[in-house]
């Protein structure tokens, strides 16, 4: 059996029982990588020196932490001290982290070696990864297609072998998006679960890091790490971490799995809400009660994240202005001339898209009509849920509406874009935990394409998604090798 194609936990129970060395595995995905990546292009970075120096030190250890010596991948929007973290942007260019996220400090102490920097759309804004200053990322089923984003580098690395885990942000769908279209597990934690103290903010209320991973233990094995509570976030919840991994072995006799019919209306790709049909027979079979529910403000979910996210993108942005980080225009003639020119070169077009509506809906004059009814709109939503919730213990969607789409497709219309998101969005809004898992591929004509089912539970609900992605992931076999 080749190394690369290990799961994290396979990785991680090697190295205790000595096995093999942490200095092995990275060798076998730099290996990999080598070999895969120039088709697939998820890395931005591929610290080789420097994980091997990282593998070294953990082969000098004696194992203790959950993660003893195993390579995982960071998105490129959060810091890791000394190293690049330029989000996908020009503007970040040259700029090192000078400390770390909670994510990496937690993860360093639960021994893990950092392997490099995944693609993604800039600033995590984008469903395709083509928003990448840097360069296009492919899904390893399809070259043609994009790997989802705006985490697509994280998705396509683990898909393709090149990374046996990863951690990526979702704001609206940009972990279990990419996570669906390229065969992954991906995980978006209720708000305030996972420390953002080092995340890049895109949108600070809807901002969350979660793990992409090859199955639902490994999700659950980087989500034990991550989580709990953390001073330097404000909005991180105090609540006790519990034992994830045990959800996935308790099976779902006598949960009741919600069907929102809003989320099957026109637009759903047909062999999509085949697949996902399928799966809801498969979790009666498996003991779920049926239960039909409405979520009547899912309609109104994309404008409200495109007023909020942007606005608090433009609020979030505005430091960056070549006086502190990354990029500063040359020659400038007086301080206002270095932002604009700064921002002007720095900036790519949807970045710059989303500031100016971000700044149009917070202005004065635009905002009750804009921001506040949004905000209002969004307190609907998160009450959806909450009456939802009383009736079922979690809720049954697709993930993504259609398989990945060709690269270049969806480039020049950023509403059909945006659309992509339309199963995701709310659970951000609404600030819940939401899971896509595999439940197949595409039949027919053409390559076949993974598809993902998502399932979302109220906030703190991750051990109900883990019950059922676990039992889910029992039954619904399928060969998750992509061929490269
Ligand atoms: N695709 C959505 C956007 O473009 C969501 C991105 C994300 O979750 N970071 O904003």
């Amino acid at each position: 059996m080749s190394l690369h194609t290990l799961t994290l936990a396979q990785a991680a129970e090697k190295v205790r029982r000595k096995e093999v060395s942490s200095v092995d595995l990275v060798k076998a995905l730099l290996v990999r990588i080598r070999e895969v990546d120039p088709r697939v292009q998820a890395f931005l970075d591929v610290n080789e020196e420097d994980a091997l120096e990282q593998a070294r030190l953990r082969d000098r250890e004696s194992p203790s932490g959950a993660l003893h010596g195993v390579p995982v991948l960071l998105k490129d929007n959060m810091n890791r001290r000394g190293t690049f973290c330029s989000c996908g942007s020009k503007i970040l260019n040259g700029y090192r982290a000078p400390y770390n996220a909670t994510v990496v400090e937690r993860l360093e102490k639960a021994g893990a070696v950092f392997l490099g920097r995944a693609n993604m759309d800039e600033f995590a804004m984008g469903s395709s990864t083509e928003n990448s200053a840097m360069h296009a990322t492919r899904n390893p089923w399809d070259l043609e297609r994009i790997p989802g984003g705006s985490s697509g580098g994280c998705a396509a690395a683990v898909a393709s072998d090149m990374a046996f885990g990863s951690l990526g942000s979702d704001t609206g769908g940009s972990i279990r998006q990419p996570a669906a279209v390229c065969g992954c597990v991906g995980l978006k934690p209720t708000y305030g679960r996972v420390s953002r103290y080092g995340l890049v903010a895109f949108a600070s209320s809807l901002d969350q890091i979660g793990p992409i991973t090859k199955d639902a233990r490994d999700a659950a094995l980087l989500l034990q790490t991550i989580a709990g509570h953390d001073p330097r976030d404000s909005t991180s919840l105090p609540d006790a971490v519990p034992d994830y991994s045990k959800a996935l072995e308790q099976g779902i006799k006598g949960l009741r799995m919600g069907l929102p019919k809003e989320y099957f209306a026109p637009g759903l790709d047909p062999q999509v809400e085949k697949l996902v049909r399928a799966a809801v027979e498969e979790l009666r079979q498996l003991g779920a009660e049926l239960v039909e529910i409405s979520l009547p403000h899912t309609p109104y979910a994309v404008a409200v994240y495109y007023v909020i996210a942007t606005a608090e993108a433009s609020a979030n942005l505005a430091r960056f202005d070549g006086v502190r980080y990354g990029h500063r225009t040359s020659e400038p003639s007086d301080l206002l001339d270095l932002y604009g020119r700064t921002r002007a070169e720095g900036f790519g077009p949807e970045v710059k898209r989303r500031i100016i509506l971000g700044t149009y809906v917070l202005s004065s004059g635009y905002y009750d009509a804009y921001y506040l009814r949004a905000q209002k709109v969004r307190t609907l939503i998160r009450r959806d849920f909450g009456e939802a919730f009383k009736k079922c213990d979690f809720i049954l969607t697709p993930t993504s509406p259609t398989p990945a789409f060709k690269l270049g497709e969806k480039a020049n219309d950023p509403l059909q874009m945006y659309l992509a998101d339309i199963c995701t969005i709310a659970a951000n809004l609404a600030g819940i935990c939401g899971i896509s898992v595999p439940c197949g591929r595409t039949g027919g004509a053409g390559k076949p394409l993974p598809v993902g089912l998502q399932f979302l539970g109220p906030s703190m609900g991750e051990e109900t998604l883990f019950r059922v992605a676990g039992a889910y992931e029992q039954v619904c076999r399928w060969d998750r090798n992509p061929g490269l």
